[in-house]
């Protein structure tokens, strides 16, 4: 089996997400990619604004009619601060014969040298990595090591974050068609990111 793990805040999820998701699933013959939120994520500043609860709901609407998608709540029911290597080490205790990728955009490509035991982690998976308006990614400016285990998968770029998604809503203004139907209908019904 060969799977790729997204992890993200998914604050909200959007289309950007899940293109890349897709994409990366195609090209590297994915058998799964598992969409996983994170719960305290180690790198941001902020707590995620929605709350676990309504962040894994919006990761399973979007992921409902893709068969090659899973959500994965591993780490918001472990809770805390899951560092990466530690969830991969224990999803492949869980999980043997598996090997695993870890699917990213551009931006957290070039924050890897800063992850928490980045040796350690990339001995154990693969990096798949995705281009993204608005970021370098220039994979020969990271150390040898790191180099070795990236592939860079082409998607048309979308120039769509979670944050601009939250503070146009916060401005009354419209999200459709940045997110998938479902997820801007879960945010309405719930009011996510109105104040
Ligand atoms: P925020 O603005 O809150 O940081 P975000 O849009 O960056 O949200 P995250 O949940 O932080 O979304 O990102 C999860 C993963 O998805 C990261 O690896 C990130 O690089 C990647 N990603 C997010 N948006 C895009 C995009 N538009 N194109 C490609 N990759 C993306
Ligand atoms: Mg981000």
């Amino acid at each position: 089996m060969k799977i790729g793990i997204m992890g993200g805040t998914f604050d909200p999820i959007h289309l950007g997400h899940l293109l890349a998701a897709e994409r990366v699933g195609e090209a590297c013959s994915l058998d799964e990619v598992w969409l996983m939120p994170a719960s305290i994520p180690p790198h941001k500043l902020h707590a995620p604004l929605a709350s676990a609860e309504h962040r894994l709901e919006m990761v399973k609407r979007a992921a409902d009619n893709n068969p090659r998608f899973r959500v994965m709540d591993y780490e918001l029911v472990k809770g805390g601060t899951s560092y990466t290597v530690d969830t991969v080490t224990e999803l492949m205790q869980l999980y043997p014969g598996t090997e695993f990728s870890y699917i990213m955009g551009a931006d957290m490509i070039m924050y890897l040298p800063k992850w928490h035991r980045i040796g350690d982690l990339a001995k154990l998976v693969q990096f798949i990595g995705v281009a993204r308006p608005g970021f370098v990614l220039r994979v020969d400016e990271l150390e040898p090591m790191l180099q070795e285990r990236i592939t860079i998968v082409p998607m048309p770029q979308m120039d769509i974050s979670s944050t601009d998604i939250r503070e146009r809503i916060r401005e009354g203004l419209s999200v459709r068609y940045l997110v998938s139907a479902p997820v801007l209908d879960y945010m309405e019904v719930n009011r996510l990111y109105e104040t």
